[in-house]
């Protein structure tokens, strides 16, 4: 087959310009995806670059918003040669969907337990669901397991939610199959570092059409991702939606206005 076609997009990587506490700069992803033929990438700051996640009682500051800002705004500047740019905005507790402009593809929501919470009862929070479903961003969503209930099940009516790695750091697939959201037409999932066993039941249960190919770099190796999906030998219909036909029937909904 040739690698180029038919396009593909990893839905899943992160890009960061202040932590450099591994290699993730654009230049970074460019060198792994060498000879792969991913055409386009859904790029989320590195979470170091949004709050402290060592710090469960971590207090927001100035130098912080300012620190995100920078990094969210410099996922926009991006415009490499031969990668196409899908810049997501990874928004925290000041809920600055203020700062969202037409460049925008979708939002990176994360936390890992232990980590400072989502303020989900501060009316900012239900604000900026209101915009990020009037701009008809999908957002991706690492959640605990409760959170990624009440997200999906509650606060995001009308949005369409990713959930990455399929589930495994929301709880677990099975933990998300047993809760029903996996059946749920607004909710996709990732392929990122998840198991061949996993993708096949992902599959096998609720079928391909919002299913995508991430990598997680520098987490995951784009490569090695990208073969982990070919290797199971799927029909071409299916690998092709999979690899990036699907990112881009869920980027066509995006308002751009
Ligand atoms: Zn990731």
């Amino acid at each position: 087959m040739n690698p180029d076609f038919p396009p593909i997009i990893d839905a899943h990587a992160h890009c960061g310009v202040l932590d450099k506490s591994w290699p993730q700069s654009c230049e970074d992803y460019e060198r792994h995806i060498d000879g792969t033929g991913i055409h386009g990438v859904a790029f989320f700051s590195p979470v170091y670059e949004i709050y402290d996640r060592y710090d469960a009682h971590f207090a927001d500051t100035p130098a912080w918003q300012a620190r995100r800002r920078q990094s969210n705004t410099h996922l926009l500047s991006l415009n490499p040669a031969g990668l196409s740019v899908f810049p997501y905005f990874f928004i925290w507790n000041d809920f600055a969907v203020e700062q969202l402009t037409p460049g925008h593809r979708g939002i990176k929501w994360h936390r890992h337990p232990g980590e400072p919470k989502y303020h989900y009862d501060d009316p900012r929070c239900l604000a900026a669901l209101d915009e990020i479903r009037r701009r008809r961003l999908p957002v991706v969503l690492e959640e605990e397991l409760e959170h990624t209930v009440r997200f999906i099940g509650g606060l995001a009516q009308g949005i369409r939610v990713i959930i990455p790695h399929l589930g495994g750091l929301n709880g677990g697939f099975r933990a998300i199959s047993a809760a029903g959201l996996w059946d749920l037409d607004h909710v996709w999932a990732d392929t990122a570092l998840a198991s061949r066993a996993e993708i096949r039941e992902y599959l096998q249960r609720y079928g391909h059409r919002r299913l995508m190919f991430g990598s997680d770099f520098p987490f995951g190796e784009p490569a090695e991702e990208l073969h982990k999906i070919r290797s199971l030998n799927l029909d071409d219909q299916v690998e092709t939606a999979i690899l990036g036909g699907n990112f881009k029937r869920l980027q066509a909904a995006v308002d751009h206005r």
